[in-house]
């Protein structure tokens, strides 16, 4: 019996996770649930949006899985989701991106891993909101250091990039293309403008890639280009290695190529405890509608089956939740070609047919012992 410590989330999370639960559930794998809020709900209970015992909780059980939760834009509260990834440095965020087969995209092969740094850069939420005296006072500073003007009506934000939590991500990175049997990590950066911050981060994972020479192959591309390559010839790519803001950008563009956010899995990973989460966010517009698609956060409880070692649990999850998507009735809308389809099914009603045809391959599998 494992114990995971279950955050449903804000908007569509709890819809979601109950569906990840329900199916991660049907494979058999004995779970006992420690259900945690963290977001909207624990301000109105607790009066804040990460109540200590969800950290105890996850550092106690090892073993996270959460619903996305919101983060207002300008005012309000800090990102749950970036507090908890500090607070327990799951310093790597993994997001494999593989073609589902029958989902309508532009592409025919394609599979990439990002993985994105979690802890610091642009992330460290160290900002400086425009008007202040310490602003004003800070801007002179960096005149004086930098000779270089500001405008003195700037906010300024700070973006810090270190030699241990880059050489740690991008081996990482490594690790995990050894491991996964991988051929390349491409390293990605805007080292030619930002020469210090990101050219360290690029010296880093030079350095680093000596140590898998013959092993893995390793290059750097420019973020921008990047991004075109990514859209233009993306099977040219295999695990990508980014510091925190790109590899948010980039995991969004990826989730796009494979066909959306609705299936994108992902996980937060630290030395001795992991997070999985879908790489959507909390899609408020769609909370309580029973609309979304639920198999971003059931094939993130794959990835968690497979992290327990329950490979053979992980393994029938995918080919159930693979099989009903390639199969395309019984799908939410954004798996239809018509956004409209009014054959397409609710959050809940795609789970009950992905446990359905769980049951069944389970059935066929011991039938074969
Ligand atoms: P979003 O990912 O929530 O949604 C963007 C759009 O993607 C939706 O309108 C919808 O069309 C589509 N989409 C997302 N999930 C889907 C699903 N499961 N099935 C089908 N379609 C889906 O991004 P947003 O609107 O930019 O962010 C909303 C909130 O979520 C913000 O507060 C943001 O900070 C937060 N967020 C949280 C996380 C997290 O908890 N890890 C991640 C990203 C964003």
């Amino acid at each position: 019996m494992y114990r995971v410590t279950l955050i449903p989330g804000d908007g569509i999370g709890r819809e979601v996770s109950l569906a990840a639960k329900r199916c991660i559930d049907a494979t058999g794998v004995k779970i006992m649930w420690e259900e945690q809020i963290a977001g909207e709900e624990a301000i109105a209970k607790y009066g804040t949006v990460l109540p200590g015992q969800v950290l105890d909780s996850i550092r106690k059980n090892k073993v996270a899985i959460k619903g996305p939760i919101i983060t207002p834009i300008g005012k309000g509260f800090k990102s749950v989701n970036v507090q908890l990834r500090k607070a327990l440095d799951l310093y790597a965020c993994v997001r494999p991106c593989k073609l589902i087969k029958g989902v309508k995209t532009r592409y025919t092969n394609i599979d990439l891993v990002v993985v994105r740094e979690n802890t610091e850069d642009l992330y460290t939420g160290i900002e400086f909101s425009q008007g202040l005296k310490r602003t004003n006072d800070l801007i002179k500073y960096l005149e004086e250091q930098s000779g270089i003007s500001i405008k003195t009506d700037s906010a300024i934000g700070i973006k810090p990039i270190s030699i241990s939590a880059s050489r740690r991500i991008v081996k990482f990175a490594f690790d995990y293309a050894v491991k996964n049997n991988r051929r390349k990590v491409t390293a990605v950066h805007k080292a030619n403008i930002m020469k210090e911050t990101d050219g360290l981060f690029l010296k880093c994972a030079r350095e680093t890639a000596e140590e898998y020479k013959g092993k893995i192959e390793f290059e750097d591309r420019i973020v921008d280009n990047m991004c075109m390559q990514l859209v233009q010839k993306p099977e040219l790519y295999d695990v990508l290695v980014l510091p925190n803001l790109y590899g948010d950008i980039l995991s969004d563009l990826c989730a796009g190529l494979i066909g959306g956010l609705g299936i994108a899995p992902g996980a937060n990973i630290g030395d001795n405890m992991v997070l999985f989460e879908a790489v959507h966010g909390s899609a408020p517009k769609y909370m309580g509608l029973n609309k979304v698609n639920p198999a971003a956060m059931i094939l993130s409880g794959a990835l968690m089956l497979r992290y327990l070692r329950e490979e053979k649990a992980a393994d029938m999850l995918e080919k159930a939740t693979s099989e009903i998507i390639a199969e395309g009735k019984y799908v939410t809308y954004d798996l239809k070609k018509d956004r409209n389809d009014p054959t397409a099914v609710g959050t809940s009603e795609m789970a009950d047919v992905i446990i359905e045809r769980l049951k069944k391959i389970n059935a066929s599998e011991r039938l074969k012992v």
